[in-house]
């Protein structure tokens, strides 16, 4: 009998690079989770491969899948369905293994109501902290510096509430170290009864 392994959500502003952080963390030694490919109905890239990348599904094909409860979530973006198919989650988690979903950020709270238990993790842009920090000092601050650009960062911030834990994207290999250390000691955990 396994402990149940661990839901890990990466999710995220757009435009942050999750998907390149995913991809460190795939390409990476640390391995200690099985990724879970999403579902699209948008067209493959080139280079991209079908089963690998995403499941590349027509609208049809997707809309029955959400249709026969196959979904764990979905969200529409840029005019493509995107989602988490529910079955491979399921069983790689009852294996005891940990599974890794990079989704964006409506779908990572479609999943934070169906698994509380899960790890959310959100990937952030360098400034944002900086931005966190002249929030902090707001009243010494002079309110003219916070321009248009940290106006919508602060709409992130709101969305950051919903995580467990923030990680810049700085640099891509730190990030993938800081989400390595999140996975360990969220292992090292004392259960709750
Ligand atoms: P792209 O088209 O660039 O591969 O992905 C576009 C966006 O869809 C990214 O923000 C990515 O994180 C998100 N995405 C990828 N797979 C899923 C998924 O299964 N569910 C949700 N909700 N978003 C996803």
């Amino acid at each position: 009998m396994h402990e149940r392994g661990m839901l890990i959500v990466l999710s995220g502003p757009s435009g942050v690079g999750k998907g390149t952080v995913r991809q460190a963390m795939l390409a990476g030694d640390y391995r200690d989770f099985h990724y879970s490919v999403s579902m699209t109905t948008r067209k493959m890239r080139p280079g991209e491969v079908d089963g690998v990348d995403y499941y590349f599904r027509t609208k049809a094909e997707f809309e029955n899948e959400i249709a026969t409860g196959g979904m764990l979530e979905y969200a529409k973006y840029v005019d493509n369905y995107y989602g988490t198919p529910l079955k491979y989650v399921n069983e790689t988690l009852d294996s005891g293994r940990d599974v890794l979903l990079e989704i964006e950020v409506k779908g990572a709270m479609q999943v934070r109501e169906k698994c509380p238990d899960g790890v959310f993790i959100f990937l952030t842009p360098p400034d944002l902290g900086e931005l966190k920090q002249r929030l902090t000092n707001r009243g010494t601050d002079d309110a003219a510096t916070i321009d248009k650009r940290i106006k919508t960062a602060a709409e992130e911030i709101v969305m950051m509430e919903n995580y467990d834990y923030a990680v810049v994207n700085d640099e891509v290999p730190l990030a993938v170290q800081r989400i390595e250390r999140i996975i360990e000691s969220e292992h090292l955990r004392v259960p709750r009864v």
